[in-house]
């Protein structure tokens, strides 16, 4: 078989770049380890910045979006019984939508179906071969059978356990990492939102996060310790930590109900540079994990995904290759910026284990600081919205 590009993954990364080049008649193959359903039931991002919105629009699949996501123009942070909000609009011009990434896959799904896109599911063994040539290649195996494909270009969009990173030899890569002492055990429940915008809430207990789908689907999340098992938290001990957690009023007029999902979720920080090695490149999850507070794990991927989109597209079009040569240094600059805000919102909000007194109340100074400075709310919305690609 023989293609422009390979795309390892069929995430949201891998699918939104398939189908923006397809739009551009740029072919490519779309290599997903699990199947279908697998990817769709993961609950993972929910809040997608306007970059990523306008890119939706520009792949033709933003429609249901445009129906059914929900503008967002602030957030609110408490502490304890204090609540402040930071109103986005007034400060950016701009606001979030909220719109889970099982349904952005799921439209990315069916565009891809819809035009007869090569999405080649159950794929084992992927091997990316001779990337640092003209010539590459990628073998893999479905049910035990091998395949080859040739290609211009592989595009690695197979999140942070894939093969696509491992490629780069490691006398090319450096890596940089930090692992978060907590991790956050996530509800998912068929109850209206406790608030119609979402809630960053940290306490003496630790961290809260309510967040939602729709107007009867709601996500909440609590800190918690590494090492637990999701398995052990029943439904009351969740709704009552959380209700220890977030504002008097907020814990009043919670709707609890039984959870549909209950799964703890590590946090890390993680980028590796290069993001681009000769005709392979890193998009998304492969290439950086931020932690989740401040939602932008989905969103620094479809910044990824907008520059190699860019190169590409330029490359076919007019045989110059500066975009795809500048990919990675394009790219990092922006995902340094949105690892650093992930890093600065997670030290705000989350208690360490080995916490001093002294470093709790510095947390309550600049929690107050960014409640009374209009210049640290704009910053603070700026970085939300999404800066610009
Ligand atoms: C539990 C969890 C909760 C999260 N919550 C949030 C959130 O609230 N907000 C937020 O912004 N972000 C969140 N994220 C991060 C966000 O979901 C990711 O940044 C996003 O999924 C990245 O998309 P991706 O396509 O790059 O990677 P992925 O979504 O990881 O997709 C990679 C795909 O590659 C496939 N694959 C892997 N290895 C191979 C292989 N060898 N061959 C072929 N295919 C392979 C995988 O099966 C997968 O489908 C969360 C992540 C996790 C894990």
């Amino acid at each position: 078989m023989k293609t422009q590009v390979v795309i390892v993954g069929g995430g949201p990364s891998g699918l939104l770049l398939s189908q923006l080049l397809h739009m551009r008649g740029i072919d490519s193959v779309v290599l997903e380890r699990r199947t279908k359903d697998y990817v769709l039931g993961r609950i993972r991002a929910g809040v997608l910045e306007r970059g990523l919105t306008d890119l939706l629009r520009e792949a033709g699949v933003a429609d249901r979006m445009d129906r059914e996501g929900f503008p967002h123009h602030g957030t609110l942070i408490s502490y304890g019984d204090e609540m402040f909000r930071i109103n986005f609009s007034e400060h950016t011009g701009h606001m979030v939508t909220v719109y889970g990434q099982t349904e952005v896959t799921r439209d990315l799904y069916e565009a891809r179906e819809r035009s007869c896109g090569a999405l080649l599911f159950n794929v084992d063994h992927v091997v990316i071969q001779d990337a640092d040539s003209d010539a590459p290649h990628v073998t893999y195996e479905i049910a035990g059978v091998s395949h080859r494909i040739d290609c211009d270009f592989i595009a690695g969009c197979d999140g942070f356990h894939g093969v696509s990173r491992a490629t780069i030899p490691y006398r090319v890569r450096s890596e940089y990492e930090k692992v978060y002492p907590f991790g956050w055990l996530g509800v998912l429940s068929e109850t209206p939102p406790v608030n119609d915008e979402l809630i960053y809430a940290t306490s003496p207990a630790g961290f809260a996060l309510c967040s939602m789908r729709n107007s009867n689907l709601s996500r909440y999340y609590i800190q918690c310790s590494v090492d637990e098992d999701a398995a052990n938290w029943s439904d009351d001990a969740f709704w009552a930590e959380l209700k220890r957690r977030i504002p008097a009023a907020q814990a009043d007029a919670l709707v609890t109900g039984p959870s549909i999902e209950k799964s703890i979720a590590p946090l890390r920080s993680f980028v590796t540079e290069p993001m681009q090695w000769g005709r392979l490149f890193l998009c998304g999850d492969a290439a950086h994990i931020v932690p989740p507070t401040g939602a932008k794990g989905l969103n620094t991927a479809a910044s990824d995904v907008h520059y190699l989109y860019h190169g590409l597209r330029q490359f076919y079009e007019t045989g110059i290759s500066d975009g795809i040569d500048a990919y990675s240094h394009k790219a990092l600059a922006r995902v340094w910026k949105a690892e650093r805000f992930s890093w600065w919102f997670s030290s705000l909000l989350h208690r360490y284990p080995d916490q001093t007194a002294f470093d709790i109340k510095m947390q309550i100074a600049e929690l107050e600081f960014l409640r009374s400075s209009p210049a640290a709310q704009k910053a603070m919305a700026e970085n939300y919205v999404g800066l610009p690609y």
